[in-house]
């Protein structure tokens, strides 16, 4: 008999656990970061088990490594905090690092690849990457290569971006049941938002659960 959860099983289990995880969290403070960042490490948690159990039961090697971008030329999909907590990050780069980021930010709509992405073809910043980044595993770096310029390619990622994405939709529904805003953005054009009406007016709106961008 097979002990193992069923798929949907799982993934309700991990939209549960992180609905729970993020309304204790809410229940205690309304920075956007710590509530962010709580998510994130959980992401990053389901990313590393799963990897693990790929390359050590299954034999899977994961091909990414500092360096290959190929998934960083999509829309990235996130929440309102981590765009915030992504604008906060900039502020710890030197100021020609910040100035070339938010270059890239303004000049998003001519460009596929993600402002993030810097000239060394590494995430400039890394520790607090979006949830969707972090589940991105790869076991062929080549296929993300070819799916680049072809769509229909299916790629050959892990069931990591599955499984976060279950825990993303516990902590979207934790944050709209708290009256915070659940919409989900996409990184580039909302981080060019951000940038023209600053990080505290951007915090003002999270904590008063006011969209960033217009429906
Ligand atoms: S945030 Fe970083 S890891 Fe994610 S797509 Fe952008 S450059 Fe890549």
């Amino acid at each position: 008999m097979d002990d193992e959860p069923e798929d949907d099983e799982l993934c309700v289990e991990y939209e549960t656990e992180q609905y729970e995880s993020t309304t204790a969290i809410l229940a205690t403070t309304a920075d956007f970061f710590r509530v962010t960042v709580n998510f994130l490490h959980a992401a990053e948690d389901v990313a590393a088990m799963v990897r693990a159990s790929a390359e050590e039961n299954e034999g899977q090697r994961v091909a990414c490594k500092a360096g290959c971008s190929w998934c960083c030329h999509q829309p990235v999909e996130v929440s309102a905090g981590e765009v915030l907590v992504v604008a906060l990050a900039t502020l710890a780069l030197e100021d020609a690092g910040m100035e070339a980021f938010w270059d890239r930010v303004a000049d998003h709509e001519n460009r596929l690849a993600c402002p993030a992405l810097g000239p060394d073809g590494r995430c400039s910043i890394y520790p607090v990457r979006p949830a969707m980044c972090r589940a991105a595993d790869s076991f062929d770096a080549g296929i993300c290569k070819a799916a680049l310029s072809d769509p229909k390619v299916p790629g050959r990622f892990s069931e990591a971006s599955e499984l976060v994405a279950c825990r993303g939709a516990g902590h979207i529904l934790a944050l709209e049941d708290r009256g915070f805003d659940s919409r989900i953005y996409v990184l580039a054009p909302t981080l060019a938002a951000v940038g023209k009406m600053g990080l505290p007016e951007a915090e003002r709106r999270w904590r008063a659960g006011q969209p960033l961008l217009p429906d």
